[in-house]
């Protein structure tokens, strides 16, 4: 028996959970039945690719039973050995685990949610259990472990003989011994109705195993028979029919793979036969995912080929300005083995990505026409990534320039440049747009004053992003966007020139040129101000004030 800690954000993330994390406490059964079909994906893979498997039999399966004190889930998947188990249920692989914590709101609701999303999945069942044991074999290895915890900063590890671990085989039973509060779920029809929640369309059979009271002749009871049912549909829901499939269905099957709670913003199915064939089921979730903007974010796509999974930790399959996007891309021409650098350069993977990208594009395009209310949702939570697509996919830039919103002196709420175009006055020559960390600030800004004087709308840019790319933009539709703090933004504004009051002004120019000296570029007279007396404005060729800041924080 060996004794080991865990790793101290486990740790802080026990403490959590099993002290403020109350709400939709039932996830605990879609995060280990998850984890389960995980295992089966991996095992089904080496099956069909590696010859030391070829020749193992194997049904996968996940066997879910349960006693008055206990919730038992087993697979018979890759499972793991002794170093697996400390390392898998002892620490937290990924990086991002402190950003994790600092995430958590206090709201219990959100809180749990995140769980689910951030994939601190198995942890989870301390929610429900006082103690919980892992009985585990790994394919191809004749040792089974067990692994036990009553999550309180240490957990066990030894050798088990098959009769201990109560199965033959490779793969992992869990027992859970259940709390006060997991004592709710020790019943056929929560069990169920949960596993048909969150886990109808995993790909495995799920079978659930109960007692069930017979009656004699007479309506007696005559004690019990033990029996077995499957309680999810088990399919490879993209494959169906769309004409067979309730919106009901794409939104259960997002819970599955989204790890969310909450029903998708929306879905776009696509099956497409031809030249190439593959399947593709995208969805948008309500709600950015944590870690949108943490560099090592988890994606959000999976990849089968024919059914069979094969990695959901390609950031590849879509460009990373799309990285919300949750799903699945199914390929029945890609070979089973394909390797991940081969994936990269793969011709049937480069015209599926550009298709997908094409076809989710399109999809919100309609429903920034169709749907305003829906598209308002979609800018809120995204509009910030679809600018990342400004200067990162120039091939769809023109789309992707219908696409995003900003905020303007004209109109509350978000604002196309379509639309500000559809409002410039006859002569206007530029789209007008003022850039800084406020918005408040950039709304009193003195160099807003003259453009308010002549009615022309200006496009307030507070989002730090809006910097880095909107330079770029160049045109919309050959108008040119000008940034208003731009010494040449000036062209709208001008009155007729004035040689006699340029001529009565010269001498204070000079004055001033002389007390700042070399601190300055130029001194000028102005027409964009109205009531301040002077502003300091860019020279068109300098980089703007944030992006000095920034060339300065990184060093240059
Ligand atoms: P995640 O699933 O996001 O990796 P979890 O906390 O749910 O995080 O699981 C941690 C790890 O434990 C898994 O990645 C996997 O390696 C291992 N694991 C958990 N359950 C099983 C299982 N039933 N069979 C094999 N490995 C498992
Ligand atoms: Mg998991």
């Amino acid at each position: 028996m060996a004794k080991h800690s865990f790793q101290t954000e486990v740790g802080q993330l026990l403490q959590l959970i099993t002290h403020s994390l109350y709400s939709h406490k039932e996830i605990f059964i879609r995060e280990l039945v998850s984890n389960s079909s995980d295992a089966l994906d991996k095992l089904k893979y080496l099956t069909l690719t590696d010859d030391q498997f070829k020749e193992l039999s194997f049904e996968p399966r996940i066997d879910i039973s349960f006693t008055d004190d206990g919730i038992t889930i087993q697979d018979n998947g890759i499972g793991m050995n002794e170093a697996d188990l400390t390392e898998h249920l002892g620490t937290i692989a990924k990086s991002g685990t402190k950003a994790f914590l600092g995430q958590l709101t206090g709201d219990t609701k959100k809180d749990s949610n995140l769980i689910g999303q951030f994939g601190v999945g198995f942890y989870s069942a301390f929610m429900v259990a006082d103690t919980i044991d892992v009985f585990s074999r790994r394919a191809g290895e004749d040792q089974a472990y067990q692994w036990s915890s009553d999550g309180k900063g240490e957990f066990e590890t030894a050798p088990v003989s098959s009769e201990q671990a109560g199965f033959e085989g490779q793969g992992t039973r869990i027992i859970l011994h259940i709390n006060e509060e997991g004592k709710e779920y020790a019943n056929r029809w929560q069990i169920e109705q949960v596993v048909k929640k969150y886990s109808n369309h995993i790909a495995f059979p799920i079978f659930l195993h109960y007692d069930e009271k017979q009656y004699d002749d007479k309506g007696k009871e005559k004690g019990t028979e033990a029996k077995v049912s499957q309680i999810n549909s088990a399919n490879a829901l993209w494959k169906r029919p769309k004409s067979e499939l309730a919106e009901s269905d794409y939104h259960e099957f997002y819970k599955t793979i989204g790890h969310d709670t909450e029903d998708p913003l929306f879905y776009l199915h696509t099956q497409a036969e031809g030249t190439l064939e593959y399947t593709t089921l995208f969805y948008v979730p309500k709600k950015a995912p944590f870690d949108l903007f943490h560099a090592d974010y988890k994606p959000g796509v999976k990849l089968y080929v024919k059914r069979v999974f094969i990695t959901d930790d390609d950031k590849e399959l879509l460009p990373s300005y799309l990285r919300f996007v949750r799903g699945v891309i199914d390929s029945e021409d890609l070979p089973l083995n394909v390797s991940r650098e081969i994936l990269q350069q793969n011709r049937v993977m480069v015209n599926i990505r550009n298709a997908s990208v094409k076809k989710l594009l399109g999809e919100f395009t309609r429903i920034a026409l169709e749907d305003k209310e829906t598209y308002k949702s979609f800018i809120d939570e995204f509009n910030r990534p679809l600018k990342e697509g400004l200067y990162s996919d120039y091939a769809n830039k023109e789309q992707l320039l219908e696409l995003v919103r900003f905020k303007s002196t004209k109109e509350e709420g978000w604002v196309s440049l379509e639309e500000y175009k559809s409002r410039m006055l006859p002569d206007q020559k530029a789209i007008y747009y003022i850039t800084g960390e406020k918005e408040h600030v950039l709304r009193n800004s003195p160099l807003l004053e003259a453009y308010k004087k002549k009615d022309i709308e200006v496009l307030i840019m507070d989002d730090e992003i809006d910097e880095i790319v909107v330079p770029g933009i160049g045109t919309y539709k050959e108008v040119e966007l000008k940034a208003v703090n731009r010494s040449d933004a000036g062209e709208d504004l001008k009155e007729k020139k004035d040689k006699k009051k340029e001529k009565e002004t010269q001498p204070v120019v000079e004055k001033i040129k002389k007390a700042l000296g070399d601190r300055i570029k130029d001194v000028r007279v102005s027409v964009r101000l109205a009531d301040s007396p002077s502003c300091i404005v860019m020279d068109e060729s300098d980089p703007s004030f944030q992006m000095q800041a920034m060339l300065k924080a990184m060093g240059q």
